[in-house]
């Protein structure tokens, strides 16, 4: 097989299962409204959970700190790329989280990469929830220590494969609420089966810092429960990109050795850690908690409308409300219709989501009004028709 021959099948695999994927250029893709050239559609497809993405004072720091700092970083952090703004978040995130340390990543998913690389050896295993987010198990995948996956939240489960006979160390995965799904994880269990089996835990909680618990500490805050690792990213209710580790000092320092992600990339700009700085301490204030309640009558009100309306809600209490059409094409179908009646959102599909559970996910946030969720309800209510 040519090289033009493997391209060409796998892009009319692609086409013939409906997953071929494309991107649509937008004017503009986060907050209340989505734009594309002259027409725009009130925006259920952004993570901008507390609609911070247009927030003047977090814009305002960003412009400050490319005025002070320039542009780019200049390089990676182990040699010119880590600035006072860089540390100065770090720190502010680690108080704010309780952790001793914080690391700042450029995303989520190298920080996911690097975690799992710079730890995992041959002879140990990963035990990781099935659902959880493509960075996590694809490095888990790539990496040489064994990869065994439990079903969704199953704590009992966790508990089985940690206990079959190991030479080597135990590293369980889970998120705080999970990104196709919207539902927690039971983060409480987890800790103990980890902790009995002497495994550490990871949480990667990308949907949840911010948007729960006391000052947006998140879904362990909420759950009371203090991972070894914990994963945190700012491309969601933070409303920038970016992402950090909070770890013990030692941890800390074993990843500035050996995570190839932190030391062979060029680290964030100067100017976008003294705005997420910014953004942190919004949603540490009295701001942010009202944003959150905005946030949470939304959800609420969708729920409640949904269930009139006698659509199939999953057990989701989160900003992403996923309703399951099952075929992947009605689910692009009814989010076509959608777009016509003027609201946007993504069909997902397979193999993001397992086969048979192609669904339309609905994300609320902060930024919407409360009209533009009874709007939601009646063109989705239509759109099955
Ligand atoms: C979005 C997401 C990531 C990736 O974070 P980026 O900063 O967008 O790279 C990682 N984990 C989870 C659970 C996510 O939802």
């Amino acid at each position: 097989m040519s090289w033009q021959q493997r391209i060409d099948s796998a892009l009319s695999d692609r086409r013939h299962a409906d997953t071929f994927r494309r991107r649509y250029p937008v004017t503009h893709g986060a907050g209340r409204w989505l734009a594309q050239g002259e027409q725009r559609w009130l925006n259920f497809s952004s993570n901008d959970y507390l609609g911070l993405s247009q927030h003047p004072q977090i814009i305002a720091a960003w412009q400050q700190g490319a005025d002070r700092y320039g542009t780019g970083s200049g390089g990676s952090g182990h040699v010119t790329g880590y600035s006072e703004a860089h540390q100065q978040f770090e720190q502010g995130l680690a108080a704010w989280l309780g952790y001793p340390r914080a690391l700042l990543f450029i995303s989520g998913f190298a920080a996911n990469q690097a975690l799992i690389t710079a730890l995992m050896s041959k002879k140990d295993r990963i035990v990781a929830d099935r659902l959880s987010h493509a960075s996590l198990l694809e490095a888990a995948s790539h990496s040489p220590a064994q990869l065994r996956r439990f079903a969704h939240n199953d704590s009992a489960q966790l508990a089985t494969l940690l206990a079959k006979p190991i030479d080597g160390l135990q590293l369980a995965v889970t998120e705080g609420i999970f990104s196709m799904d919207g539902d927690s994880a039971p983060l409480a269990e987890i800790t103990a089966v980890t902790r009995a089996a002497d495994g550490w835990l990871l949480v990667d909680d990308a949907h949840g810092i911010g948007v729960c618990g006391e000052e947006g500490r998140g879904s362990c805050s909420v759950q009371q429960v203090k991972p070894d690792l914990l994963v945190v990213t700012f491309g969601k209710a933070f409303g920038l990109s970016g992402a950090a580790v909070l770890c013990s000092e030692d941890v800390a320092d074993y990843l500035l050795q050996f995570a190839r992600h932190l030391i062979y990339s060029t680290s964030m700009p100067p100017a976008q850690a003294v705005a997420l700085s910014q953004a942190l301490s919004i949603v540490r204030s009295d701001e942010g908690e009202a944003r959150r309640q905005t946030l949470n009558r939304h959800i609420a009100r969708f729920r409640q409308g949904a269930e009139q309306l006698d659509m199939q809600l999953t057990a989701s209490k989160s900003a992403i409300q996923p309703l399951i059409v099952g075929e992947n094409m009605r689910a692009l179908q009814m989010a076509e219709r959608l777009r016509d009646k003027g609201c946007w959102l993504t069909a997902i599909r397979p193999p993001t989501v397992p086969a048979g559970t192609a669904r339309l996910r609905v994300t609320l946030t902060a930024a919407h009004q409360t009209h533009d969720i009874d709007t939601l309800l009646e063109v989705l209510h239509a759109a099955r028709e």
